[in-house]
């Protein structure tokens, strides 16, 4: 939860109105956009300028509902200006075991953008509008306030990119008081990024097939030097005393910047010789990634009431995690557990 009270309602004509922008009390006229209550302008410390539910109680999606008022009044800036110069597109590649782990970071730059339509509606998450890269590929962009993840988007078709303008809401009210501020604050905060770009994929290909071959040879190196006979000078003096400390979980799994530490994996292999791998993100959703990688279109072989793929991690994001265990229950797979990435790779392809 952010300290921010509800900053904008609508007007009697539907127009989106400030707290700052109207008189104080409820002369504006101005209702809450989620529950339809008469709001009541309170103007006293700007630091505090907000407005309040004439008489009744404000629900937890009144808040929500101003945020969406913010969310149109950003939109309708995109529309009024030239549109802002595309970011670089990044992506990782990494090698998967058991290769050795190698990663490198793939750049592309997009070129230039024009925007070639607008939703007549904006439905929440969905793309609001479609831009024309100089390359002839269409991006759905898709407009949200205080993004934290994508896996909430509506995906657009694969051959299609994905870009998100995502407009941070401000730490504290002064930034929202009236509409030139808040447009001032969506000029200076909103950021530009690449959730998918299929221009970059054939460069991303490339890439990884050069590092896959630098894995292969760091791998034979290693082999190579593990065969060697032992020499005296390679081993250390056995410890003394006290046993040897429980080895520290090494996680070399692509998943590892945010996985929650320590927690376990469930493998499903299924008959066909696909995997899913279940476990825990560090905030606590449960998610599930195809393994050993991700083959083309993973991201479309779930139902959407089990979970939404989140292209950045890698993995569905599960709505339910017992919906997603009946639901891999019914294909009859081999399941297995591992506490640890090395025994998640031990499981090895499923037979
Ligand atoms: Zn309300």
């Amino acid at each position: 939860m952010n300290s921010l009270s509800i900053f904008a309602g609508l007007d009697a004509d539907g127009v989106i109105r400030f707290v700052g922008d109207v008189p104080r009390g409820a002369e504006c006229g101005c209702r809450c956009v989620a529950c339809g209550s008469p709001l009541v302008a309170k103007q006293g410390d700007v630091r505090r300028w907000y407005f309040a539910h004439e008489a009744s109680q404000e629900r937890p999606d009144c808040f929500a509902g101003a945020v969406n008022l913010l969310r149109r009044i950003a939109i309708e800036r995109l529309q009024q200006r030239v549109f802002p110069t595309l970011p670089v597109y990044r992506a990782t590649v990494s090698t998967r075991p058991p290769l050795p782990q190698l990663q490198e970071t793939v750049t592309w730059q997009a070129g230039e953008g024009r925007v070639e339509m607008w939703e007549p509606r904006f439905l929440q998450h969905a793309p609001v509008g479609l831009l024309r890269l100089s390359s002839g590929t269409a991006v759905r962009l898709y407009v949200e306030v205080d993004s934290v993840s994508t896996a909430n988007l509506r995906p657009a078709p694969s051959h299609e990119g994905m870009l998100l303008v995502n407009v941070p809401l401000p730490p504290g009210a002064e930034a929202l008081k009236d509409l030139s501020s808040a447009v001032q604050h969506i000029d200076a905060a909103a950021t530009l990024e690449w959730i998918r770009l299929p221009d970059a994929n054939s460069k991303i290909s490339e890439v990884s097939e050069q590092v896959k071959e630098r894995a292969k040879r760091l791998q034979h190196e290693r082999a190579q030097f593990a065969a060697r006979p032992t020499q005296w000078t390679d081993m250390p003096p056995p410890p003394q005393g006290s046993p040897s400390p429980p080895a520290e979980e090494v996680d070399e799994s692509p998943w590892a910047a945010w996985r929650k530490p320590r927690s376990a994996f469930v493998h499903y292999g299924l008959r066909d010789g696909s995997a899913w791998v279940m476990f825990t993100h560090g905030d606590g959703r449960h998610v599930m990634a195809p393994w050993p990688s991700p083959g083309e279109g993973w991201d479309e072989e779930l139902p959407a009431r089990l979970g939404e793929p989140d292209l950045q991690l890698g993995v569905y994001v599960l709505k339910d995690q017992t919906q997603a265990m009946i639901y891999l229950g019914q294909m009859r797979p081999k399941v297995r557990s591992a506490s640890n990435w090395a025994e998640l790779v031990s499981i090895g392809p499923a037979a």
